[in-house]
């Protein structure tokens, strides 16, 4: 099993020099390197409907490979002396992460999903550096030996478990000063596999939303806390501020830095938030049915409207906007992780359920019962259930889940929309 912890560290003035010194070169490097990728890449892929059949082969040249470019360190210590500073292992993570994230970029992750074009980093955009590997014993009292930086003071705010092994260490520059995420390894400790079978007593079912953004089968709900809502004021008068002040000037930093902190502060709210409610979530059922949301779509922006002269017509972006912002300051993909990991760790298990139907067909006759986003109860004709409508959601989440009940022949809501056009 792996498991990670995170210190802040206390490094002095000369240490965070290094490490500013550190990041600024493994940076140029990660430019340097993923520009030689690009260039392949650029030379040597041809749409297959846009290759004449008889043409002129340029030479082609090699792919510089993951292997093919951690050999190119050590001519780059000969030619540029200044990167023998760094530790060497160090210096090939930085070959490593510009291999991740091509590879994600054309062929994808496990999953076959693939990730956006990778950028340059500019200055102050590269914020963190990993060791693979730590020396023997690395760790004494509140200090800790990281490789040609010597003992660095971090604040051990909670001892690290007995019997795991050091793995990596990556240290990371933040809004607030620097830290360090120690990822231990004990192979005795199997990964926790949950065999719990769902019951009707045991589980729970769980709607997500804004309005609530926990609403479960057993009649509870949590409103959001809505920090980022409560601190725009505050950021938005901070980044007039921003704006006034003349381009890199020393006032204009110290804007910029209070920004970061309150984005940090913002983010850490949100945090501690989510922990508490997963924590209690967890304490009310051993198996919790959740609805399988793709956050990513929900945040898009609207599709472009444009008249026959090209002149482009109102799309209702600028309400969409607000749902957006509501949206990423729920931080309900954070949610659901958190809840999945917790659930892993405490033995228990979290269920993801297709959530087509759930919030437009009755929980108790299952019969259809359509209704608009802004109708906030659910009344059944058929049966005379008066209910919230996302806890009947809930209800109706669990029994999919169970295999109770079945909506597999719902229709999704934009295919709703369309035939209600049509209808029209
Ligand atoms: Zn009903």
């Amino acid at each position: 099993m792996r498991i990670s912890y995170q210190y802040k560290l206390r490094p002095t003035k000369q240490q965070i020099g290094v490490f500013e010194s550190w990041l600024d070169k493994l940076r140029c490097q990660y430019n340097y390197l993923l520009e030689q990728r690009f260039d392949w890449w650029e030379q040597n892929r041809c749409a297959i409907n846009a290759c004449p059949l008889i043409c002129h082969l340029p030479e082609l040249k090699d792919n510089p490979s993951y292997y093919d470019q951690k050999k190119s360190l050590v001519k780059l210590k000969e030619d540029r002396p200044w990167y023998q500073e760094i530790n060497a292992q160090v210096l090939q993570n930085c070959v490593e992460r510009v291999h991740k994230t091509m590879e994600r970029f054309l062929k994808g992750d496990k999953n076959g999903k693939r990730s956006g074009r990778p950028r340059f980093k500019g200055k102050g955009r590269y914020r963190s550096f990993t060791y693979p590997q730590l020396g023997k014993n690395p760790i004494s009292g509140n200090l800790i030996n990281l490789s040609k930086i010597g003992w660095v003071k971090m604040i051990v705010h909670r001892p690290l478990p007995e019997g795991f092994v050091l793995k990596t260490a990556t240290v990371s520059k933040k809004a607030d000063g620097w830290y360090i995420s120690l990822s231990r390894q004990d192979k005795s400790v199997p990964d926790f596999i949950s065999e719990v079978v769902p019951t009707k007593d045991n589980s729970i079912g769980v709607d997500l939303g804004l309005e609530k953004i926990v609403s479960t089968s057993t009649h509870e709900s949590v409103a959001p806390p809505k920090h980022f809502r409560i601190a725009e004021q505050k950021l938005s008068k901070l980044q007039r501020r921003v704006a006034s002040k003349p381009k890199r000037s020393k006032a204009r930093a110290i804007l910029n830095r209070k920004i970061a902190k309150l984005h940090q502060k913002i983010a850490r709210q949100r945090k501690q938030f989510h922990f508490e409610t997963v924590k209690w979530l967890l304490s009310k059922a051993e198996v919790v049915f959740i609805e399988d949301l793709q956050v990513k779509n929900m945040l898009r922006r609207c599709k472009p409207k444009q008249d026959e002269n090209g002149k482009y017509l109102p799309n209702g972006q600028s309400r969409k906007v607000g749902l957006n912002k509501s949206f990423a300051d729920a931080g309900l993909s954070q949610f659901v992780d958190l809840l999945s990991y917790k659930a892993e760790k405490a033995g228990l298990k979290v269920i993801k359920v297709d959530p087509k139907g759930t919030s437009q067909y009755c929980s108790s006759c299952l019969n259809r019962v359509s209704k608009e986003l802004s109708d906030r109860w659910h009344c059944c004709y058929y049966c005379g259930l008066i209910l919230d409508r996302d806890v009947n959601s809930a209800i109706l989440i669990q029994k999919v889940g169970m295999g109770i009940a079945s909506l597999k022949n719902a229709c999704s809501a934009s295919t709703r929309a369309r035939s209600q056009r049509c209808t029209a």
